[in-house]
């Protein structure tokens, strides 16, 4: 019988040692730091969809580099910034990372090498990193590529006239206010 791997608590060893994947969804209220970046309600994120592949390297005359490759996705509603309504953006992770023995080899190489470096462990929380890289992979601006409605623009526009002729609650309040001062 194969053995269940938890992706909560995941053996980073066996898991590159022996090639293995695990894929799976989740819903994002199970994602608690990611869901704080959802915006409104008016549309629903997808669900979080991942995989992870374990991976060893054989070194001549080392022992195999330990791998992890991840890839995540999410679609997310968040605020757009030009018309601040929601926007549902397609948020992707997709990453190596490398194993070392200890948190000293991993300082070290961390200023050595390109690669992403965590230190090995035997029950790690996979699902954790996943929330990471989504989280790191957020766009920093999220944007429609095209506003649903375009904002009133020419006096043409009813809804503009109508709102120009609106009194303006600052213009009311200095009335009130000179008003009192006289
Ligand atoms: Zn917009």
């Amino acid at each position: 019988m194969e053995k269940k791997l938890n992706p909560r608590h995941l053996d980073v060893v066996n898991f590159a040692r022996d090639a293995l994947s695990l894929k799976g969804e989740g819903m994002l209220a199970d994602w608690p730091r990611l869901a704080q970046e959802l915006f409104g309600s008016a549309m629903p994120a997808g669900p979080v969809v991942w995989q992870l592949q374990g991976r060893s390297v054989p070194q001549p005359g080392a022992s195999d580099q330990i791998w992890l490759d991840l890839q995540a996705r999410v679609d997310l509603p968040m605020q757009c910034q030009r018309c601040l309504t929601p926007v549902l953006e397609t948020v992707k992770a997709d990453r190596s990372f490398r194993f070392v023995a200890d948190e000293a080899t991993a300082a070290a190489l961390d200023d050595e090498v390109e690669e992403d470096i965590l230190v090995i462990s035997r029950d790690f929380d996979a699902l954790s990193l996943i929330e990471d890289e989504l989280i790191l992979s957020l766009p920093l601006v999220p944007l429609h590529e095209k506003c649903p409605e375009a904002l009133p623009m020419s006096a043409a526009d009813p809804e503009f006239e109508a709102a120009a002729q609106r009194p303006n609650p600052f213009g009311v309040l200095a009335g009130l206010k000179s008003d009192r001062s006289t």
